[in-house]
């Protein structure tokens, strides 16, 4: 089976009734850009620049940060790559920053981390800033915030990064093309001001792992909850739909990024609700490749109205039994 998910990498993520959904991995370091060309993924839908810092036993330099970015963008040639700024802070606390000064946080994960500690301490957001576009310069820049739960937080952050960028053109340097600024939806609270936020940006990307966390009010790592709530509860499904449908009418293209769209089943029941675009683990390309290839786009979306209309059915089940029955 694992030969035979590598022999899809070439070929096209597209349903049998021609509706083509955009696979892209998952990164975070440079080892992990070899998986783009293993896997033939349509580019990289999540970079998670927080990873070279967890990893440096000091605050890496601007230079080294420009460096990275200008190796991914290379790596990826054609293909897109959306930069996330840093997710630091919380249970991702890093030694060389002094992370103490609001004392220990009872829920880190709700804690003073990602866009709130970028805001406040923003010499860190700036210097990111400047290592992206100059990194980017010639290309187009895909810039992603995560935990965005007011839309002033992303204007303040874009606003940042505009700076930057005026304040690199007034000395002459080369500039990206174009920059691109993305709202990772994964507090729940935003989606009640999409209508405020979808015109302010170029595309939005729905973290399902921390997504699910704040909707269950359940800790994404606790092992006596791993179990309890499922990817595939009305709840979740609902709640996606909802975003994408807003989404589309605003015509801002959506992505799945979170562990979710990774899973075949859950994969198939995404593209039921309207996503066309997932940003996965790159072992996962291969198998969602074959699961794509052999659903019925039109078929997967009227089970999917179907199933939510009636939200006490067991979605697994039904999902389940639909997918064995066209050997999905
Ligand atoms: C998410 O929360 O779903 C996500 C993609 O980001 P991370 O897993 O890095 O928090
Ligand atoms: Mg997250």
């Amino acid at each position: 089976r694992r030969a035979a998910f590598a022999q899809l990498k070439n070929e096209v993520p597209v349903t049998r009734d021609g509706q083509r959904v955009t696979v892209m991995v998952n990164a975070g370091l440079r080892d992990d850009l070899a998986a783009l060309d293993l896997t033939g993924a349509d580019g990289i839908g999540l970079f998670r620049t927080e990873f070279q810092f967890l990893v440096s036993a000091t605050l890496p330099q601007r230079e080294a940060q420009r460096r990275l970015y200008k190796d991914v963008l290379d790596a990826a040639g054609d293909r897109p790559v959306v930069f996330r700024t840093v997710d630091i802070g919380g249970d991702k606390a890093l030694p060389y920053l002094n992370h103490d000064e609001e004392g220990d946080e009872e829920n880190p994960a709700m804690g003073w981390r990602a866009l709130r500690l970028a805001l406040d301490r923003d010499g860190l957001m700036k210097a990111q800033a400047r290592a992206l576009i100059e990194a980017a310069a010639g290309r187009t820049l895909n810039v992603m915030f995560p935990m965005v739960s007011e839309p002033w937080e992303f204007d303040e952050a874009r606003a940042l990064f505009e700076a930057q960028r005026s304040w690199l053109s007034a000395r002459g340097k080369k500039l990206p093309i174009e920059i691109r600024y993305g709202a990772m939806l994964e507090v729940p609270a935003l989606a009640e001001v999409l209508d405020v936020l979808l015109p302010e940006i170029d595309f939005l990307s729905i973290g399902t792992n921390d997504l699910t966390q704040f909707l269950f009010a359940a800790d994404r790592a606790h092992p006596k909850l791993a179990l309890r709530y499922d990817w595939l509860s009305p709840s979740i499904l609902r709640f996606i739909r909802r975003v994408v449908e807003q989404a589309d009418a605003a015509g801002v293209p959506v992505t799945v990024c979170g562990e979710m769209g990774g899973r075949p089943l859950e994969a198939m029941a995404l593209i039921g609700l309207g996503i066309r675009r997932l940003s996965i683990t790159p072992a996962a390309v291969g198998p969602i490749k074959a699961m794509v290839r052999s659903l019925d786009h039109q078929g997967v979306r009227a089970l999917v109205t179907t199933l939510l209309a009636e939200p006490r059915t067991p979605m697994r089940d039904a999902l389940t039994a639909w997918a064995a029955e066209r050997s999905i």
